[in-house]
């Protein structure tokens, strides 16, 4: 048998795998050392209404990297998540912005902003995540009803019955829930009306051809129309032309966010 799997593993032998297993232990190794010594960095991308005035913020991490620069999430999210060091990651992250909220919440012209922070459905399913909310709200004096959460469909993949008893549970704190990238992932319609979430986001998917593409203006129609009836709130993501705006105003959307109103930048800058 031994010999078989040896045989079978010399066969399956490719350089290229082996090179991306260095890799991504590399990166993991590199990763650790990233959130022992504060090479995590959040940026804001603002969030605006019909007026174009700032009425919140999305906070989106990024990694100074000593060697490759400033990482985007997409390069090292994925491996978080699957290694575990994602809780930590969102840990530092929920600090940073209920510290960030209590500051505003000292200053008359930034009291009323709202910081949405990403969550990952491993970070959501921690059982202490509710707590470690809580710990983070407690310890710095954020305004609850300030804190916004993205949750993304595939926690639906999930325990239902966990989930909902879990977003009750963060909400009867005042915190509030988004779901993010809405319309891309599981949801089914029946799912979202047992979801207690205040608002939808738009997927950029769907923004990206609105202007030209019948389909997907009449999913982002849908998704206005949908949200209005279950009273929720809806803020279109990666919004880049004046074009794409009034579509979206058109079919009723009144928050949006993307590069039209703002790229992410560093907190300090924002
Ligand atoms: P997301 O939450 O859907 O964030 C929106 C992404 O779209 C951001 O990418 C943002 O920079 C980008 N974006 C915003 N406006 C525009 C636009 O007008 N055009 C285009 N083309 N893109 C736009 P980013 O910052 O690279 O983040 C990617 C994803 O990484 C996020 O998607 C989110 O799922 C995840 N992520 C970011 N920060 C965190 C975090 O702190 N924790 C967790 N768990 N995930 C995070
Ligand atoms: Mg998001
Ligand atoms: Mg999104
Ligand atoms: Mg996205």
């Amino acid at each position: 048998e031994a010999k078989a799997a040896g045989r079978n593993a010399i066969r399956f032998f490719d350089p290229d795998m082996q090179r991306a297993v260095n890799e991504r232990a590399h990166l993991e190794q590199d990763l650790r050392t990233a959130i022992r010594d504060g090479q995590l960095r959040l940026y804001l991308q603002s969030q605006v209404d019909t007026h174009c005035q700032v009425i919140g913020a999305e906070a989106l991490i990024r990694w100074q990297h000593h060697e490759r620069g400033l990482l985007s999430p997409a390069a090292f999210i994925p491996l978080a998540e699957d290694t575990g060091l994602i809780i930590p990651i969102g840990q530092w992250v929920l600090e940073q912005s209920c510290q960030l909220l209590a500051h505003w919440a000292t200053q008359p012209d930034k009291e009323h902003l709202t910081l949405s922070v990403n969550v990952s459905v491993r970070q959501f399913m921690e059982p202490d995540f509710v707590t470690s909310i809580l710990a983070a709200l407690d310890a710095t004096g954020a305004p609850p009803n300030r804190l916004k959460l993205e949750l993304t469909e595939s926690l639906l993949a999930k325990d239902l019955a966990t989930v909902v008893a879990k977003m009750n549970d963060v909400k009867r704190w005042g915190v509030r829930l988004s779901m993010d990238d809405f319309g891309t992932g599981y949801s089914s319609l029946s799912y979202l009306r047992q979801l207690p979430l205040n608002q939808l986001k738009i997927d950029q998917s769907f923004v990206r051809h609105i202007v030209s593409s019948d389909h997907d203006a009449a999913i982002a129609d849908m998704i206005l129309s949908l949200a209005s009836h279950l009273d929720l709130s809806v803020v279109a993501e990666g919004v880049e032309t004046h074009d794409q705006r009034n579509r979206l105003e058109e079919l009723g959307c009144r928050q949006f966010q993307g590069y039209l109103f703002g790229r992410p930048v560093p907190v300090a800058e924002w």
